[in-house]
């Protein structure tokens, strides 16, 4: 029996990398601190067995030469591909899409576009005064959780980093350190809070409006209730935001997909810079799918834009609103679609879908969901952190390399894309011997 230390896992945006994987006849046997969600991958299910086209109503065995090959006939033929996913990944087989995206001249976009997009660009305007884990975990007395339920999603978040451990300056841990949850209903995690403050949806842009009132002292011009929350509640929070040594802000969904989307996060940044003037103060997002911070950073090095990437002037361009995923596919302008280690069929909105359903897409995974039955060809991959190596950014901009702990017959998701890539410069060559281009 092989037995794997500090093993990173590749399920969600906190790469939590204290695991051990028992491995035994080239199987995971057991795997030790993983939560529920962790431990479910890694132990592995429901694997797509080999790749698959679509003949009819029905998916048929077929090669990988031949998977290749396919993949790199719909996307070259195509006017408008849609290069899509990315977030469970690792940087290299992103670093390809990308360079794929510019060899068809298509478009490049990640699962961000649908959850912290809105962020992004906050962020893009404004600035962030972030930090990593590590130092919230040593500092941080305060923590904030607004429209996020690391209870959950994240469920190591709190025990790892963030409320419920002891750090260098928190050596009480939870005992030490003060939790305000602010969210739209109660979660697991404000069960968890000292204080939760429950807003109306859609009020949060009002309810950080009035935070930043109260903390210019011109409380006074304010009404008694906003967003659903009292006055004297929200000065409350002002008092133990100017009380801590060192808060930490965590946001999510609720807050980035309530109306005002990214000027909420614009206006919670400022927030935060203004609390910095009285005390220490950070903000992070809590991101999702392991490495749906990694796609944001690769693309930003390789083309300046951090997601939603049009190539097809031969540069790229980057306007969310005309190029992100849900543009091109609202207005039916995507002829074909790659999806690489996500699930569209199962997050984007029903008309969306319904349209996705209609162009020929080819599916990159390990494992089968919703999107396998819409997709024209099926590749399968191995699970990156467990059959094939390599890096990824945790949701606080910390890259982490995973480590590859069983053999797999299965290609990376890298090996797939640069074998799609040589199979269109393939295509492209023949077709310019031919004169057709
Ligand atoms: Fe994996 Fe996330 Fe659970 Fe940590 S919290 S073990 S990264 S799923």
């Amino acid at each position: 029996m092989m037995v794997h230390e500090d093993v990173i896992c590749s399920f969600c945006g906190c790469l939590c990398d204290d695991l051990t994987v028992e491995v035994e006849e080239n199987n995971v046997k057991r795997v030790k601190r993983a939560c529920r969600l962790g431990a479910r991958k890694l132990m592995g299910h429901d694997r797509i067995k080999a790749p698959m086209l679509r003949q009819g109503t029905k998916l048929e065995e077929i090669s990988y030469e031949e998977a290749y090959n396919k993949a790199a006939e719909i996307l070259f033929k195509a006017r408008r591909p849609l290069l899509y996913g990315w977030a469970s990944t690792v940087c290299e087989a992103q670093k390809g899409g990308i360079l794929l995206a510019e060899e068809v001249g298509g478009i490049l976009d990640s699962t961000a576009t649908v959850c912290h997009g809105p962020s992004i660009i906050g962020i893009e305007e404004k600035g962030l005064a972030g930090a990593t884990l590590g130092q919230v975990k040593n500092r941080a007395d305060l923590l904030v959780f607004w429209g996020c339920n690391p209870a959950e999603a994240h469920p190591r978040h709190t025990l790892r980093y963030s409320s419920n451990v002891c750090g260098k300056f928190t050596p009480d841990g939870r005992n030490c350190k003060k939790v305000i949850v602010v969210d739209v209903r109660e979660t697991r995690t404000s069960k968890n809070a000292d204080k939760f403050i429950r807003l109306l949806p859609g009020s949060d842009y009002e309810v950080i409006s009035a935070l930043r009132m109260i903390l210019a002292g011109k409380a006074d011009l304010l009404p008694d209730v906003i967003g659903g929350v009292s006055k004297v509640e929200l000065i409350s929070v002002i008092d133990l935001f100017k009380s801590a040594k060192f808060g930490a802000f965590f946001f999510g969904l609720g807050i980035t997909h309530s109306r005002g989307r990214y000027k909420n996060i614009d206006n919670a940044i400022s927030l935060i810079t203004e609390l910095n003037s009285q005390t220490k103060f950070i903000m992070l997002p809590m991101r999702g799918h392991y490495n749906v911070a990694g796609i944001g950073q690769v693309a930003a090095w390789e083309t300046g834009f951090p997601m939603s990437i049009d190539f097809s002037r031969g540069i790229p361009y980057f306007n969310p609103g005309e190029t992100a995923a849900c543009d091109i596919l609202a207005q039916q302008d995507a002829d074909a679609a790659l999806v690489v280690a996500a699930d569209p069929a199962s997050n984007l909105p029903r008309a969306i879908v319904e349209y996705l359903a209609k162009i020929p897409i080819v599916q990159i995974d390990p494992f089968e969901n919703p999107t396998t039955l819409l997709a024209s060809v099926v590749i399968p991959s191995a699970v990156a952190g467990i059959e094939a190596e390599g890096t990824a950014y945790r949701m606080d901009g910390m890259p982490l390399r995973m480590k590859k702990l069983v053999k797999s017959n299965y290609p990376s998701d890298e090996e797939i894309v640069y074998n799609i890539i040589k199979s269109v410069r393939e295509l492209r060559s023949n077709a310019e011997i031919e004169g057709v281009m």
